[in-house]
């Protein structure tokens, strides 16, 4: 087995904790050696205010995650690959589309890898759903991603503010699965709900529909208490399908085929030492370009403002 790969971590935050720490302690293609946080911290290894500081401190690093706010990831990004680091983007890779190109271009450039991870598409039966689609004919398709945003980002301000995306912030995991299984689509209409009070919205029904005419609806809401939905329908001629729980579970007909326990992060850094061994990059901006045509398109709505 080759020498596992010296990463550091940045953003040391809810996700990190979550689930890059468990995921990198138990995979040995890494050994994590430092962080840097503003007030973050991990135990067990060297901690540094900046990324600067850290790439100054431990020359011998080889690759970084980049874990806080998407609105604050392009710098860090650029300053670890001017200093030749492969670099792990948490989803969604950045604030704009043009910036996240930038950097894919510079990791070329530069001759390190880049990755704009997309965790939900790694849900276990995602690869089985795009089989099943990919198999028969799509008639119409839904994306219905509901859940309760002071649940899951209690007091999360950055979600909020431009750049934040708001609703889109788990949308975008529901469109990292929808490009990957359903055939090329592109915005036709969209709604979006901002409450009185926030840069972001707080829901969204966005249109879709595919080159060959095929309609697919997204229906966003982040106010949803009790049971949360994050699931994706389709009519097909061979039943009805639906992926649900965020891509964990498939059922054809009301019959689940497809069920096993998530292993995201796990699977994505496993993807990550692959392309980095391969010396290639994995940079695919099609969530993120829907998330910004829903905002170039969407009609905006204003709500009753939000608090947490
Ligand atoms: P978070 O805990 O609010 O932020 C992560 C860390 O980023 C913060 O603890 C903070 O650490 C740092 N940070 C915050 N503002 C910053 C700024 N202005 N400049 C530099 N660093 C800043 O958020 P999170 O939930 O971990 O989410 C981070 C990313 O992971 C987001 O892109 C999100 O979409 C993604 N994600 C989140 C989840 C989830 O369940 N929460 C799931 C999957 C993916 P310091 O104060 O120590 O610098």
């Amino acid at each position: 087995m080759s020498q596992p790969i010296k990463i550091g971590i940045v953003g040391v935050g809810k996700i990190v904790r979550d689930q890059h720490l468990p995921a990198l302690a138990k995979d040995q293609d890494y050994r994590l050696v430092a962080a840097a946080s503003r007030h973050g911290k991990v135990e067990g290894i060297p901690n540094f205010p900046t990324i600067e500081a850290m790439l100054d401190a431990v020359p011998e690093l080889e690759a970084v995650s980049l874990c806080m706010p998407p609105q604050f990831r392009y710098d860090a990004a650029r300053t670890a690959l001017e200093a030749k680091k492969h670099v792990f983007l948490e989803k969604p890779p950045g604030a704009t589309v043009s910036e996240v190109e930038d950097l894919k271009a510079l990791a070329a450039r530069q001759g390190v890898s880049l990755f704009a991870s997309w965790h939900s598409r790694y849900a276990p039966a995602v690869e089985a759903a795009r089989g099943f689609l990919a198999s028969t004919r799509i008639r119409l398709a839904a994306i219905v991603w509901k859940e309760d945003v002071r649940r899951w980002h209690p007091n999360q301000d950055w979600i909020w503010a431009p750049g934040g995306f708001g609703v889109f912030d788990p949308g975008i995991n529901a469109l990292s699965i929808a490009t990957h299984i359903l055939p090329a689509m592109f915005i036709t209409s969209a709604v979006l709900d901002f409450p009185e009070n926030r840069a972001a919205p707080v829901a969204a029904q966005v249109a879709f529909r595919t080159s060959n005419g095929l309609p697919v609806t997204m229906e966003l809401d982040w106010l949803q208490t009790g049971p949360q939905s994050w699931d994706i329908l389709a009519d097909t001629d061979a039943g009805k399908m639906v992926l649900s729980g965020g891509g964990s579970k498939l059922a054809i007909d009301g019959q689940v085929v497809h069920e096993e326990p998530e292993a995201e992060y796990p699977m994505l850094y496993k993807r990550f030492a692959e392309i980095v061994r391969a010396g290639t990059s994995d940079v695919d901006l099609a969530p993120l370009q829907h998330v910004a045509d829903a905002f170039m398109l969407g009609k905006r709505n204003v709500v009753d403002a939000f608090f947490d």
